[in-house]
C-alpha cells in the first residue's frame, strides 16, 4: 500500500496544526505514517508536527512526558522507561516487530490509533498513565480508550507516573514479527495488582474482577476472571476458547513472577 496525500504542511504551532486538521475531513496528522501508509486510504493534506518539539523525553521528580513523535525504540531505551514496571514497559515495546520500523513508529500515533492489537497499549495501560490533547484535554490512558467514536484533536504527550513497582509483559504470536494473538500486561504497584488483556482481538482493557481477587492474593481465581470478565471473539488464527485458556495461563504466570 501506498500513502497518498495532494498537500504536505510542516505546522508552525499546536494552533496552526489543529486548525489545518479542522479545515478538511480529509486533512490528517502524520506521524510515522506506518499505519496510515498500511492502510492505503489518500488524504488531501498531511499536517507534520516535526517543527514543534513533540520528539522529548523529560523527567521530573514524580513524571516521565513522553512527547508524541518520540518513536518507540527511543522509548523503549530510554534508561527512566526502562526502570518503570521492573523493565516490563519497555520490553513490551520492544516486541513490536523490529528495530528499524520501531525507529520509524511513534509513541502518539500508536497511542491515537487505538489499534486492538496493541503491545503498546497493553504495556502502559496498567501503569498510571495520562494523554494529553491539544485543545486542552487530558484522560487517564483507560478513559482515552474508551472515547466513542472519532477523537477530536492533536496528541501531544502521555504523563507517566514514576512508581516502584513489577511487572510482567507477554505477547503470544506466531511468528517474532505478528500481531499478538493475546497480550498480557500486568503491574504490581503500591502493593496493588493492575492486570491489563489486549488483541481479544479487541484493545486492551484492565480485568477489575481479577485485579480485586488478585490483591486477595488467589492468583489463580483471578486468572480465571481475567479470561471470563472481558470479551473474547474468534478471528482467523485464533478461537475465542483458546484465546481464554491462554489468557488463564499467562495472568496467573504474570502474577506469581510479579509476587516472586
Ligand atoms: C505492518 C505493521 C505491523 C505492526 N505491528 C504491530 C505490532 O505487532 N504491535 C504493535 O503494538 N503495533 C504494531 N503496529 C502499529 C505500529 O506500532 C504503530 O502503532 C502504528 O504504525 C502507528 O504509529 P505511526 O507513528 O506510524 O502513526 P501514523 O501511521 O502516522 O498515524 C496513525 C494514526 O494516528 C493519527 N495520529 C498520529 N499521531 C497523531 C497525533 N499526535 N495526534 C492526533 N492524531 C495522530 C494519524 O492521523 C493516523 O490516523 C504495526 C503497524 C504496521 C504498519
Amino acid at each position: 500500500m501506498s500513502l497518498r496525500a495532494n498537500n504536505y504542511y510542516k505546522a508552525t504551532s499546536l494552533d496552526d496544526a489543529y486548525q489545518k486538521l479542522k479545515d478538511n475531513p480529509k486533512n490528517a496528522i502524520i506521524a510515522g505514517g506506518l499505519w496510515m501508509k498500511k492502510t492505503g486510504l489518500s488524504y488531501e493534506t498531511l499536517i507534520d508536527l516535526s517543527e514543534l518539539h513533540l520528539n522529548e523525553i523529560k523527567v521530573n521528580k514524580d513524571e516521565i512526558h513522553v512527547g508524541a513523535l518520540v518513536t518507540l525504540r527511543d522509548f523503549e531505551t530510554n534508561p527512566e522507561i526502562k526502570k518503570l514496571n521492573g523493565g516490563a514497559t519497555s520490553f513490551g515495546v520492544s516486541e513490536v516487530v523490529g528495530p528499524a520500523f520501531r525507529n520509524t513508529a511513534t509513541i502518539g500515533g500508536s497511542i491515537f490509533g487505538r489499534f486492538p492489537f496493541s503491545d503498546v497499549i497493553a504495556s502502559l495501560l496498567p501503569l498510571d498513565v495520562t494523554v494529553k490533547l491539544y485543545p486542552e484535554q487530558s484522560y487517564s490512558l483507560e478513559e482515552f480508550l474508551n472515547i466513542k467514536g472519532k477523537v477530536d484533536g492533536i496528541l501531544t504527550e502521555i504523563v507517566i507516573k514514576k512508581e516502584e513497582g513489577k511487572g510482567y509483559f507477554h505477547k503470544v504470536k506466531a511468528t517474532s514479527l505478528d500481531f499478538a494473538m493475546v497480550n498480557i500486561s500486568i503491574s504490581k504497584r503500591n502493593n496493588k495488582h493492575y492486570i491489563a488483556v489486549g488483541s481479544r482481538p479487541l484493545v486492551a482493557s484492565l480485568a477489575r474482577k481479577a485485579m480485586i481477587e488478585a490483591d486477595k492474593g488467589d492468583f489463580k481465581e483471578a486468572a480465571r476472571l481475567a479470561a471470563e470478565e472481558l470479551s473474547y471473539l474468534d478471528s482467523n488464527n485464533i478461537s475465542k476458547a483458546y484465546r481464554q485458556d491462554l489468557v488463564k495461563v499467562y495472568v496467573l504466570r504474570g502474577l506469581e513472577e510479579v509476587n516472586k
